[in-house]
């Protein structure tokens, strides 16, 4: 279902847009935008919207900056809270190009189209159905967050308990009103925080939506005097927000993950996607899992995985998979965060799947018994290693492997790991609130 121009010009005239934001996201996946008349959409559509890439996170040089939005008429929808009566406004997701017209090697959302184009040369298209959950923190008089949580709701829990539920169900009608298909709304275990799910796509169009959502919902709970936040640990001793990522790969239409004949209906290009995942996690958990908070998350205790394994109901394992067969077969991945850029996530994910599918990996045994509750010799004894323990780990093992680099690109590759290190560099020398609470009394 691709959308016509012809559409779009009769959708701006009927809802009287006026205004256009042309977005795109940055090296960390956060969301930028520049904001042209409607009267600029032709120009706009051609390509012919310039920005200066020297000050966009993981961008160009400065001698070389200028860069053009490209946007995808796919991506045009009205923007809900801006509809009054003769007045709206819209927005494009855009990909980056170079003066020339070409792809700009910088832009992550570019890195993705080339992994789908690389899977769909082995026949494969990508499917991705990714979880995102949040959290809602009550603000100040500022608008700025408190560390108030907005609610003391727990898993699945109604209202009137749940204030979250009125913000949660305008973020719904609002997400509905810009074409996603959703699934389910529900409060998540930790206080104050939520999920929203919506329909499986293909991997740049899932991005696309994981993008978008994690701006919606921001901007809806902003309206309630609420700040959303997708940072994946805000709250110590209580679960995380995770961005499970939920993966097939499709050919000739038919899902190649499902086989009816297996013991699990599971076949083998599933096993070895998975084998692919399991080989390859550690050299791109950096990427799914990009800040120094992620690795708060992924401690045992709170349904966030720590442990490679795989399993077919295991929710303390890394990679699950859930129960639904036939097209919606696919396996889960339980370690990404919403923190992480969507596009980066889902081709280090896709390439190493493709890895496994490629060199016809064989998957170890599935893992059933509970692993946060294992002892270390009997992890040592079943060969269950872990995920790296902080984000100078990852970035080390990121280094160290050939996933990151070949999947990102040198541009993307050598910028990321330049921030993170930066990153990392600036957490360890500065001194926390938990160290002057512990030592400087103590000694
Ligand atoms: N919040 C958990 C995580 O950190 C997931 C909980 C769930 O969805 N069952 O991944
Ligand atoms: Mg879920
Ligand atoms: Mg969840
Ligand atoms: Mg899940």
């Amino acid at each position: 279902t691709e959308i016509t121009l012809e559409k779009i010009e009769s959708i701006v005239k009927e809802k009287s847009v006026e205004l256009l934001h042309l977005q795109f996201v940055d090296i960390e996946g956060i969301l930028k935008n520049i904001t042209i008349t409607a009267q600029q959409l032709d120009d706009a559509v051609e390509g012919k919207i310039m920005i200066d890439g020297s000050s966009i996170k993981g961008f160009s040089p400065i001698n070389k900056s200028d860069s053009y939005l490209l946007p995808d008429l796919n991506t045009f929808t009205v923007l809900p809270w801006t509809e009054t009566e003769g007045y709206s406004e819209a927005r494009f997701l855009c990909s980056v190009t170079n003066p020339d017209g070409s792809l700009f090697e910088g832009d992550t959302r570019n890195v993705l189209k080339k992994t789908v184009e690389r899977a769909a040369e082995k026949g494969y298209s990508i499917s991705v159905g990714p979880e995102l959950e949040f959290f809602l923190f009550n603000t100040d008089e500022n608008g700025y967050p408190t560390s108030e949580l907005s609610d003391k709701g727990g898993y699945f829990e109604p209202s009137p308990k749940d204030l979250g539920e009125k913000v949660r169900i305008e973020i719904f009608k609002t997400l509905r009103a810009m074409g996603f298909t959703i699934e389910a709304l529900h409060h998540e275990v930790a206080e104050g925080q939520h999920e929203i799910n919506f329909k499986y796509a293909d991997a740049l169009t899932a991005a696309d939506l994981a993008t978008t959502y994690k701006w919606v919902v921001k901007t809806i709970a902003s309206q309630y005097g609420l700040h959303a936040t997708f940072m994946p640990k805000p709250v110590f001793g209580i679960n995380g927000s995770g961005m499970h990522v939920n993966m097939s790969f499709f050919q000739d239409g038919e899902n190649s993950f499902y086989d009816a004949n297996d013991d699990l209906e599971l076949s083998e290009t599933a096993y070895s996607f998975i084998a692919g995942v399991l080989k390859n996690v550690k050299n791109f958990v950096a990427v799914t899992n990009p800040l120094v908070n992620s690795y708060k998350r992924l401690v045992p205790g709170y349904e966030a995985p720590c442990y490679l394994a795989w399993s077919a109901s295991n929710r303390s394992a890394l990679i699950r998979i859930p129960a639904k067969r036939g097209m919606a077969t696919r396996v889960e991945l339980r370690c990404p965060d919403p923190s992480s850029n969507p596009y980066l996530t889902f081709a280090v994910i896709a390439a190493a799947g493709l890895d496994g599918v490629e060199k016809g990996l064989k998957a170890p045994a599935p893992i059933n018994e509970d692993i946060f509750h294992m002892t270390e010799d009997r992890r040592e004894e079943l060969g269950i290693d872990s995920l790296p323990g902080g984000l100078d780990a990852a970035i080390a093992e990121l280094e160290a492997g050939e996933i990151g680099l070949k999947t990102l690109g040198e541009h993307v590759y050598s910028e990321y790991v330049a921030a993170k290190k930066e990153e990392w560099d600036n957490y360890r020398t500065t001194i926390h609130a938990w160290e002057i609470e512990n030592y400087q009394y103590k000694f």
